[in-house]
């Protein structure tokens, strides 16, 4: 029986014991797929990135490599890391070199009130 992973779309063989064995085979072709997924589907309720920032990285996935991943998956993902680009501002550049960084250019000031006491 085949199956699609729904993280990353990978074809994988599934089979009836898989689901007594390993649960998260009836979602995704890997344990890691499975992680993302339920950190993204946590995400999508509770809006919470910089907690899913954290669960991925805690799981040693890095948030800006969205190669091959579903378009669904990695738009969350990009939403997640842009979210937490706002918020920490530039400081982290915690991309290791020779990858291809997708930068969008699109930031989101999410703490913008600085300049809300502007008195004349
Ligand atoms: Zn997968």
């Amino acid at each position: 029986m085949k199956r699609h992973c729904r993280v990353c779309g990978a074809e994988y063989e599934y089979c009836y014991s898989c689901e007594k064995v390993h649960s998260w085979r009836a979602l995704t072709d890997t344990a890691d797929h499975y992680y993302i997924l339920n950190v993204l589907m946590e995400y999508q309720g509770d809006h919470d990135a910089v907690k899913a920032y954290h669960a991925l990285s805690k799981r040693g996935v890095n948030i800006r490599e969205t190669d091959g991943l579903l378009p669904s998956v990695k738009m969350l993902m990009v939403e997640i890391a842009s979210k937490v680009k706002g918020m920490n501002g530039t400081r982290k550049k915690a991309v290791p070199a020779g990858q291809a960084v997708v930068e969008k250019k699109d930031e989101k000031q999410l703490h913008s009130t600085d300049d809300a006491e502007v008195s004349e």
